[in-house]
């Protein structure tokens, strides 16, 4: 086998990251990742049969397989501005149909909605910042996060608190239009689904758990405690 550290050595020469670092990565990637997992990537070859369908934000800083220790063909990812799922009938695009294909035709278990700390979008909303002039397409998909600012702004919170809470509001708020799909309605009545909310941390390295009887976020020792009763019960 080759020596790895080569991999390393010679990325880490690249201070202007550009298209042959990339290459180069995906270089390593055959040589020196695939290898070790091959009896996985051969199994995956020709089927997937994820468990959960994961939905995020574009955010470079957010790795769902890494967030969440899973192996290639466990999650189906959904990702975009601001981890938003459009109510159903209001915008019929790709979210929809990434959500009604992986409750549908995969039939996953889990769908997670995953926010995260110092979100770009979530910033832009709670600035106020008119972009419509600037990035028109932008300011027209962040429109299905308006009823998360409108909840924000009548708490009159200080200004340090105000881009978190839009972070939470905005995970109630898509779980909210999640529901609206009637694929994850049919599927939730059955009890063949559950829909969960996060916020992770990018600084801090946690996940928090939305409690949606409770209403609000919880630490994950919290939240196992909680499924387990409700298991239980
Ligand atoms: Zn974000």
């Amino acid at each position: 086998m080759s020596d790895k550290s080569t991999m390393t050595e010679e990325r880490e020469g690249s201070d202007q990251p550009d298209l042959l670092y990339l290459l180069r990565g995906a270089e390593d990637f055959s040589r020196f990742v695939f290898p070790d997992s091959e009896a996985l990537f051969k199994s995956l070859a020709h089927r997937q049969t994820p468990h959960t369908l994961f939905i995020t934000c574009a955010d470079s800083r957010v790795s769902p397989e890494m967030i969440t220790q899973t192996r290639p063909g466990e999650l189906f990812v959904c990702r975009n501005i601001g981890n938003i799922v459009p109510a159903y009938g209001e915008m019929l695009g790709g979210v929809s149909a990434v959500v009604e294909f992986a409750v549908l035709a995969l039939n996953v278990r889990q769908i997670v909605i995953c926010g995260h700390s110092d979100c770009g979008a979530m910033k832009g909303l709670a600035s106020g910042a008119t972009i419509a002039d600037e990035m028109p397409t932008v300011h027209a998909w962040l429109r299905n996060a308006e009823a998360a600012r409108s909840v924000v702004m009548a708490r009159k919170l200080e200004e340090a608190r105000v881009v978190q809470a839009m972070v939470e509001e905005n995970i109630r708020l898509q779980l909210t239009h999640l529901r609206t799909h009637p694929a994850v309605a049919g599927r939730l009545a059955l009890k063949q689904l559950q829909v969960q909310g996060w916020v992770y941390d990018i600084g801090q390295g946690e996940v928090s758990i939305f409690d949606e009887g409770g209403g609000g976020f919880e630490s994950i020792p919290e939240a196992r405690e909680r499924l387990l009763r409700q298991g239980a019960a």
